[in-house]
């Protein structure tokens, strides 16, 4: 609970995908938390239209696929750039991306946190910051007047251009817009029947996709215009862009809504600054192509939600939050590399044609394949985590279980968001190290119904003897069957993670 100079022990700033995603991981680990969204209600507007493999398992994990299994539809192919991208269905329980509206993706997060606890205070915009060694003041405008708020953290979730960013003073590097890009959903009568996919046009290209009966989201690029960011964005403007590129507006009519995009590419210089931290668009921003934005949003709040926690409730030191930034920055600047390549495919005249061809026939190669999908779906991310294991560091597989409770799957034993100690072959050395944590890591004795794992980027692995997996779904220690578990490797795993344990002197409480 909150210490009684506190209002609450995190501030999110941001009621997004990120934003609510974060809130709920604080919630499952017992930590009060008040998002800050400046918007009265959702805005009902729908940048993404997808989530991929990584993300799906991570809803997994937290036991709420099915919400969005229900809401949304399976896609057997994906692209990269537009090309067409093949995926592999031994790699993951959800190898194919979820077609689902970014709409609904938050009205579904939102209604699991508030289910969770989580505190959503509507018409609260984040204005101002002070930090101080036990905490941070966060400064509100509200639609009663001027408000604050006392945290020990913040977390910057509120989108690209991020006020928590700049409060925090910290550093948004990258690579300007070098084109424009409109969309809006609405209704387009005369589109013809035979319509697929993005249509390239010596002025840019469009797209036309059908989410609703009657419905299409229209998206044209235009590259030979960068719009300032201050310039309005309307249905007429929408309307003449598809016209510059296909030459016909197909009769558009009935806005819902239109918004635009770039291709500006910047991440944050520091995810942490102090008691304030970034996640989702505030730390990272680029060009949509492959819908990777919002999934990384989600993976960012999975990957520091325990950890956060864990510091909060003085379990571990403060240097834990400093591997979020070693983590996921890689990953964010992985996303922002591809994202570049992938614009540039997209460019009109015939060097980029004759490269889209060169780049098509490359992609008939099984293993070029697997690098772009890896690319998109984050499946081989591998955490820089000391081990030797080729599963320490990287997402555990889901393999089915059995244990005298009944058959399991991994994904199930982290609905809770706790971390587990898988032991696989019944060791009472792995046993005996466990009961200094017991009260922070659940120890799950249970079989592997499989005798080979695969690992995307690997290949299939033996089955380990025993794992310690974070909250995240990542390995921090694993242990190969036919040898005795490396014990005093695993303590120090689960001292690096989980803090001392529980008979050790010196435990750290803030
Ligand atoms: C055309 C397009 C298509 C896309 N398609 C995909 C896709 O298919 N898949 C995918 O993964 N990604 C996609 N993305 C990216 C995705 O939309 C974003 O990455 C995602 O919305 C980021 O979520 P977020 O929660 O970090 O930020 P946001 O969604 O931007 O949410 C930020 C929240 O913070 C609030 N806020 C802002 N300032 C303040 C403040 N000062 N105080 C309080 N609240 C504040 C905002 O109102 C908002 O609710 C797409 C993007 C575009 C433009």
């Amino acid at each position: 609970m909150a210490d009684t100079t506190m209002d609450t022990d995190v501030v999110i700033a941001g009621a997004g995908p990120t934003g609510l995603m974060l809130a709920c991981e604080l919630r499952l680990a017992g930590v009060d938390v008040v998002v800050a969204e400046r918007l009265a209600e959702r805005s009902g507007e729908s940048r993404a239209g997808g989530i991929h493999s990584r993300t799906l398992e991570v809803l997994d994990q937290r036991g709420i696929l099915d919400r969005f299994l229900d809401e949304g539809e399976l896609q057997p192919v994906g692209h990269f750039s537009g090309l067409y991208l093949d995926f592999d269905e031994s790699e993951s329980r959800h190898p194919y991306p979820l077609m689902i509206l970014q709409s609904t993706i938050e009205r579904l997060l939102e209604e699991w946190a508030v289910e969770l606890g989580v505190r959503v205070r509507r018409s609260s915009e984040v204005s101002g910051i002070r930090q101080d060694e036990e905490g941070v003041t966060v400064e509100l405008g509200t639609d009663q007047g001027p408000a604050t708020l006392r945290a020990r953290y913040l977390v910057g979730c509120d989108g690209g251009r991020s006020t928590v960013r700049k409060l925090a003073g910290i550093d948004f590097p990258g690579t300007e817009a070098t084109m424009t890009a409109l969309i809006g959903d609405v209704e387009l009568p005369d589109l013809p029947e035979d319509y697929v996919w993005v249509r390239r046009t010596p002025v840019g290209d469009y797209s036309a996709i059908a989410f609703e009966p009657g419905w299409h989201r229209v998206i044209t690029s235009e590259f030979d215009r960068v719009d300032g960011r201050d310039e309005p964005v309307t249905f007429e403007r929408l309307k003449e862009s598809l016209i510059r590129v296909a030459g016909t507006d197909f009769g558009m009519r009935n806005p819902r809504w239109v918004s635009r995009f770039n291709d500006a590419a910047r991440q944050a210089a520091r995810y942490r600054e102090g008691r304030v931290l970034l996640a989702g668009d505030a730390a990272h921003i680029h060009f949509p192509a492959g819908g990777q934005g919002l999934n990384m949003g989600v993976q960012d709040a999975v990957n520091l939600g325990w950890k956060l926690a864990s510091v909060v409730r003085g379990q571990a030191p403060e240097t834990l939050l400093d591997s979020y930034h070693t983590e996921r920055h890689p990953v964010a600047e992985r996303v922002l590399h591809n994202t570049r390549a992938q614009s540039a495919l997209v460019r009109p005249g015939p060097q980029t044609d004759a490269l889209r061809e060169v780049f098509s026939a490359l992609m008939v190669f099984d293993d070029v394949n697997q690098y772009l999908r890896h690319l998109l779906t984050a499946l081989d991310i591998r955490y820089p985590i000391d081990g030797d294991h080729p599963l320490v560091g990287r997402r555990v597989p889901d393999a089915d279980l059995k244990s005298s409770e009944g058959e399991t799957y991994v994904f199930a034993l982290l609905h809770d968001a706790r971390p587990v100690l898988l032991d696989l072959c019944g060791s009472a050395e792995v046993a005996a190290v466990a009961e200094g944590w017991a009260d922070r890591v659940d120890r799950v004795e249970a079989r592997s119904e499989d005798e080979q794992w695969p690992v995307p980027a690997i290949g299939e692995i033996p089955a380990p003897a025993a794992l310690l997996i974070r909250p995240d779904g990542y390995a921090a220690w694993a242990a190969a069957p036919g040898h005795s578990p490396d014990t005093a490797a695993l303590r120090t795993a689960l001292t690096t993670w989980f803090g001392p344990a529980a008979n050790d002197e010196g435990t750290q409480r803030q």
